[in-house]
């Protein structure tokens, strides 16, 4: 399948067949697991935004046995309570190089790239998403990573689009893979 905006829905039996020997999650924080949107305080002290249904689809895939990482060009109060809340202990915060990075994490988890999933929102994601055997753009990513992801969500960054992600994981594992 060709690497272009999803046209295709993200249940498409292309992208099942794509997501079924998928054994990592790596998402983007803000515009991924966020709208986007960067709040603060008189104080300056930052907070954003999670959605629930988001948490419950990464708590779903990682007791589905896939390990769920996260790579952010920033790093915030907000984000590591929310990564702490969800248990996800695999987080490269503050990742100028975000391919660095993700060549880190495959090192560390000794887990292929044919066998990676990401999901990103803006140009800073596409060294993640270029090596990723399944990549997802969300539905308001920036048009510029259009070209480098196999499907795109219907739903926006931080209103549920990461759960739709890993309702499609969570399918392909479930008819085996
Ligand atoms: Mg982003």
């Amino acid at each position: 399948m060709a690497r272009r905006a999803g046209r295709p829905p993200l249940l498409g039996p292309g992208l099942l067949r794509r997501a079924r020997g998928i054994r990592m999650l790596v998402l983007d924080v803000d515009g991924v697991m966020t709208d986007g949107q960067i709040h603060y305080d008189a104080d300056g002290r930052e907070f954003k935004s999670f959605h629930v249904r988001d948490g419950y689809g990464i708590v779903a895939v990682r007791k589905a046995g896939i390990e769920v990482a996260v790579i952010s060009g920033r790093g915030s109060g907000a984000t590591a309570g929310r990564l702490r809340d969800l248990g996800i202990t695999r987080a490269y915060l503050e990742a100028g190089d975000k391919a660095a990075a993700l060549a880190a994490l495959l090192h560390d988890t000794g887990i292929p790239a044919t066998a990676l999933a990401a999901v990103g929102d803006d140009a800073p994601d596409r060294p993640v998403l270029e090596r990723a055997a399944l990549a997802v753009a969300v539905a308001d990513a920036h048009p510029g990573i259009h070209d480098c992801v196999h499907a795109r969500t219907r739903l926006p960054g931080g209103r549920g689009a990461v759960r739709e992600v890993c309702d499609l994981l969570l399918r392909a594992s479930v008819r085996g893979r």
